[in-house]
């Protein structure tokens, strides 16, 4: 008989596992909190727009992504950035940036050769993916959509996986994809798991506009702009020109641009999805010379959602797997091996190709 796996978290890690693991012939059974998989990944489509409610697309560079995309059979739906032109707002005008200055200036965990390629996706969006991987998944692993894993223990020479419902799983090994605080609530069994708790998370908002393009006096030849720290204000941080950056097919006369926003706790329990887009049409308006309100706009906030990779999170990352795997549990994707999607499915395949090498 085939090992029996339980992998935690249908978000794009999860599923990459998933995928993985049943190509090697073990029998997986995937379990996700909620009845969308995706995870941090959601695009919804609507009225011809496509609009990302998380991410928007993955490092250029990244081979990881064009092979699962390939294996999964979107390859051919990868579409890349139009331009990587950036502007910063300086003094309420807009600056064009050098290559990498964007990055560098919004302080993301990039490595410097990655800066200035910008980003890909995929045509339907960056949801393409988890979605085509959820319907190549629909037969040969077991599904336990809707239902949280409340806590895993040792067993014999396995483990129990408890679910929120009472059911037990039996599993030879788990992935736990989940978001840290998830994690270590499940893995309360093993105390290695308790460190993890000096990681820090940062929250994201955003809020995605359609405008009527006649609207806009801005030529609208960039990617988007960025807010240095200095022009901050309620935590608007950049607007991403995204009917520019991507060329996806639009209905005649459509601009689409997105604002984020760094939230601070206040903001994350007083602003509903109304208040966002109200605020992003404030921060937008003046600087890109818009003359009335959008025609669609959506909103979403992920509080605590992005972990920072310092070196005491690593650290603790790394002792707690020297104690979890030997036990069976492994930790996986994002939340544990790196910012953002090429990171998630980096950690995917190495940690499926390891499972596969002991089972
Ligand atoms: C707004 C936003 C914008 C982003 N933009 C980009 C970008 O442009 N480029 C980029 O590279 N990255 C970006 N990221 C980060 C990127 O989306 C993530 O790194 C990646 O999608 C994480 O995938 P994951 O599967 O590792 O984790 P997640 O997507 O967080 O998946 C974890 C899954 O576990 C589930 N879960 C939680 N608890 C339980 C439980 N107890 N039982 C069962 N299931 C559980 C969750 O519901 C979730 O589906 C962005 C993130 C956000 C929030």
């Amino acid at each position: 008989m085939s090992a029996h796996v339980v992998v935690v978290g249908a978000g794009l890690t999860g599923l990459t596992l998933a995928f993985r693991l049943r190509e090697a012939g073990l029998d997986v059974t995937i379990v996700e909190r909620l009845e969308r998989t995706g995870g941090q990944i959601h695009s919804v489509r609507d009225g011809g727009v496509v609009v990302e409610l998380g991410a928007e697309g993955f490092v250029a560079r990244s081979e990881a992504l064009v092979k699962l995309s390939e294996d999964v059979g979107v390859g051919g739906a990868l579409i890349d950035q139009e331009t990587t032109l950036t502007y910063a707002l300086e003094d309420g005008a807009l600056r064009a940036l050098a290559d990498g200055e964007a990055a560098r200036i919004l302080g993301f965990q990039v490595k410097k050769e990655q800066r200035g390629q910008g980003i890909r996706s995929l045509t339907s969006g960056m949801g393409q993916l988890p979605e085509k991987l959820t319907e190549v998944l629909s037969e040969g692993i077991t599904w336990r959509r809707g239902e949280a894993v409340e806590a895993i223990h040792p067993r014999n020479a396995g483990l129990n996986v408890t679910m929120a419902s009472g059911d037990v799983l039996e599993a030879d090994a788990a992935v736990v994809t989940t978001p840290t605080p998830a994690a270590i609530a499940m893995l309360g069994a093993f105390e290695a798991a308790a460190q993890l708790s000096v990681g820090r998370r940062l929250s994201n908002a955003s809020a995605t506009l359609v405008y009527d393009r006649d609207r806009i006096a801005h030529p609208l030849d960039g990617s988007g702009f960025i807010v240095p720290a200095a022009a901050k204000g309620h935590g608007f941080r950049a607007c991403s020109f995204v009917s520019t950056k991507f060329a996806r097919d639009l209905p005649p006369n459509t601009a689409i641009l997105r604002a984020f926003f760094r939230p601070t706790d206040e903001d994350l329990t007083s602003r509903d999805e109304a208040s966002w887009i109200a605020l992003a049409v404030e921060c937008v308006s003046p600087v890109l010379g818009i003359d009335g309100p959008p025609r669609q706009a959506w909103a979403s906030a992920w509080p605590r959602a992005l972990p920072i990779y310092d070196d005491a999170y690593r650290g603790a990352v790394a002792a707690a797997e020297a104690a979890l795997i030997p036990a069976g549990v492994w930790l996986a994707g994002s939340h544990f091996h790196g910012a953002g999607i090429d990171a998630a499915v980096l950690s995917a395949e190495r940690v499926a190709a390891a499972i596969i090498e002991r089972t």
